[in-house]
């Protein structure tokens, strides 16, 4: 057990530039699609499912440096049965702690809340435009 959570420590995981995300991933590839936003991996801790991280301000945002990527938040893999928890950091797999189900619902929910501030912003800035203009308006 210790010795599998030790080679689970070190794998790598190398940049590959895409248009399309493959059907088919190899392990130890992020696959990234500046076009459509989005990256893919193949679940590093040996169970081959193909996680996709849609890439924007609500969900994951991705930093390459000198060709290794890192992917920010971390990757909650609670979805499918191995239930993985890891961060890609600088081309690196960096295993985290695995969630419990607690965890997995506040995590949710905090990203519920994340995005209903998101769109609640947005929908200000739209108001806030629209009386200025409105405002301008009546002034001018
Ligand atoms: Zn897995």
């Amino acid at each position: 057990m210790i010795a599998r959570t030790l080679a689970r420590m070190n794998i790598n995981i190398e940049l590959q530039r895409v248009e399309f995300i493959p059907k088919t991933l190899e392990e130890g590839i992020l696959y990234l699609s500046e076009r459509f936003k989005v990256a893919a991996h193949l679940c590093p801790c040996g169970c081959s499912s193909k996680i996709v991280t849609p890439l924007g301000p609500c969900e994951w945002s991705i930093t390459i440096k000198k060709k290794k990527p890192t992917l920010y938040p971390s990757i909650g893999n609670w979805q499918i049965p191995c239930r993985s928890h890891y961060w890609i950091k600088k081309g690196r797999i960096q295993w985290s702690y695995s969630w419990t189900d607690e965890q997995i619902q506040a995590g949710r929910n905090k990203e519920q809340a994340k995005r209903e501030l998101f769109y609640q912003k947005k929908t200000d800035l739209t108001k806030g435009s629209l009386w200025k203009r409105i405002r301008n308006w009546i002034l001018s």
